[in-house]
């Protein structure tokens, strides 16, 4: 290792010895990657290809003793900082340029006391992994919809998927979290402990501190659940979405009833004169008894002249995966999200005519149906405060061919605007893209004082900013 040269958090040049970063690393359990390494650029890549940032070097985790350490470093030095779980962050907020990331990928353990029905899981699980320990014992807690994507980030913003409807966000099952703060301590954050930073990590991401062990409250789920795709013709869409809205004014909160504008893909269930046509797929999950899933879901799959239906009972682990293929690292992403309390006539026809133009076969509409247990959790309970949101579009702008960004970023925007009258006008600070920091108030929305009055509790120097930011006011 050399001297490392770089532009401190202030803009200013500075340098850390050659002893110093010696030192550094060889005080870790863990191991320091540096540009040139082979370590190095197998810890780089980030889920999202349109991030270019390279940071000075990543101290790749093995414990909170080595994040403790890391963040002492950080301060110390004056280095930017970035935080890395799984790195799927559609901002990139996983990496910093010329700083150090603290890269917690590398912590895995996630331990399932069954009796207690409680997970005690390290920032670096992917939600796959999770599901795979929890699921051994009949067990699960409500996750996204991508195996892939870090249990860390997702959480700390809210954290959504197929069961929130029946049993909450991903917070609202958080028991406990073990939180390294800027000062370097490590500070366990629960309903009866720091009680103010346990409100602010559930919804206010990264901005307080690093959290290295988190404790999730587990339901018996499965082994099974009934779940599949119902797909239509896009010309179709309007009449079916009309009978969606109403069909789903009177389900149970164990159905949920996600949808998806866009191409098909050359699955084989899709018939192949049907492959590259633009498609409606209701993606359907029921986290109770699989013969009442039936019963209910039987209105939705009776509706109209769909190209393929194909809900039945899936491994609850293997239903969890069913988007990776549309939805794997390395692509060119650009997002544009909206929260809505209703599913308007209007809202409908601007989604069907922007799927009419979907600029590239792996770009799609995601629409997901929240309500349920989510909006029971009081107002102001949580950091995340979006509870009054019934559904939210994210606009999943996705291609390779760098030639292609201004045409799919210029689709995104136009839909993301066309749709914003019907909109509440929050936003869900996990799917804020990178050139959103003008929406970062509203992501807070009504707690952002509050936030504000933390971040100058527990980071006034604001080391934690590679985030959706809550900027000190000290
Ligand atoms: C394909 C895909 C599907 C998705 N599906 C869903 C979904 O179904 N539901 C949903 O709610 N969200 C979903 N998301 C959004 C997801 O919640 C965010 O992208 C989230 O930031 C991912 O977390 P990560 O740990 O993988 O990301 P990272 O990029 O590693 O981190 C995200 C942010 O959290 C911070 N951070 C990470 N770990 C810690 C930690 N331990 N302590 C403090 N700060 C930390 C990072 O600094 C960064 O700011 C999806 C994202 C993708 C790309």
């Amino acid at each position: 290792m050399a001297d490392l040269q770089f532009k401190t958090r202030s803009g200013a040049s500075a340098s850390i010895p050659e002893a110093t970063l010696t030192a550094f690393k060889e005080g870790l359990r863990g191991r320091v990657a540096v540009q040139g390494s082979a370590e190095y650029d197998e810890a780089l890549p980030i889920w999202n290809a349109m991030i270019e940032r390279r940071p000075a070097l990543f101290a790749r985790c093995a414990g909170a003793a080595d994040v403790m350490r890391s963040v002492h470093f950080a301060r110390e030095q004056g280095l930017p900082l970035a935080v890395r779980g799984a790195g799927h962050n559609i901002a990139g907020n996983a990496l910093c340029d010329g700083g150090l990331v603290i890269d917690l990928s590398p912590m895995k353990s996630v331990r399932i006391d069954a009796g207690a029905r409680l997970a005690r899981v390290e920032p670096g699980v992917t939600l796959g992994e999770f599901d795979r320990e929890a699921q051994a014992f009949g067990l699960a807690t409500p996750l996204g919809i991508n195996s892939t994507t870090g249990v860390a980030g997702l959480t700390l913003g809210g954290g959504f998927g197929w069961l929130s409807r029946k049993l909450g966000l991903s917070i609202d099952n958080l028991q406990s979290a073990d939180v390294v703060t800027a000062d370097g301590a490590l500070l366990k954050a629960n309903a009866g402990e720091n009680t103010d930073l346990f409100w602010g990590v559930r919804g206010g991401g990264g901005n307080f501190g690093i959290v290295t062990s988190f404790e999730f409250r587990l339901h018996e789920v499965g082994p099974n659940v009934l779940s599949g795709l119902i797909v239509h013709p896009l010309d179709d869409a309007s009449k079916v979405l009309r009978f969606y809205r109403s069909f789903i004014a009177d389900t149970p909160d164990d159905f949920v009833c996600w949808f998806v504008l866009r191409k098909a893909p050359p699955l084989p269930f899709l018939p192949p004169q049907w492959h590259g046509k633009e498609i409606l797929a209701l993606a359907v999950c029921y986290g109770g008894k699989i013969e009442d899933g039936e019963r209910v879901a039987k209105p939705l799959r009776a509706f109209g002249n769909p190209i393929a239906d194909v809900i039945a009972p899936h491994p609850y682990v293997a239903w969890q995966t069913i988007l990776d293929p549309l939805l794997t690292p390395g692509a060119r992403n650009y997002w544009k999200s909206h929260d809505f309390r209703e599913l308007s006539d209007g809202l409908m026809d601007v989604l069907i005519a922007h799927a009419r133009k979907i600029p590239d076969p792996q770009t799609e509409i995601a629409f997901a149906q929240l309500g349920g247990a989510v909006s029971r959790v009081p107002h102001g309970a949580t950091a995340y405060t979006h509870r009054d949101a019934q559904f939210v579009v994210n606009v999943h702008g996705r291609w390779d061919d760098p030639a292609k960004d201004a045409q799919c970023v210029g689709w995104a925007r136009e839909l993301f605007d066309a749709a914003a009258p019907f909109a509440t006008g929050g936003a869900y600070v996990n799917f804020l893209t990178q050139d959103e920091q003008d929406r970062v108030r509203a992501a807070y929305g009504d707690n952002y004082d509050r936030l504000v009055a933390l971040k100058n509790k527990y980071d006034p120097g604001n080391l934690f900013r590679v985030n959706q930011n809550i900027q000190p006011t000290l």
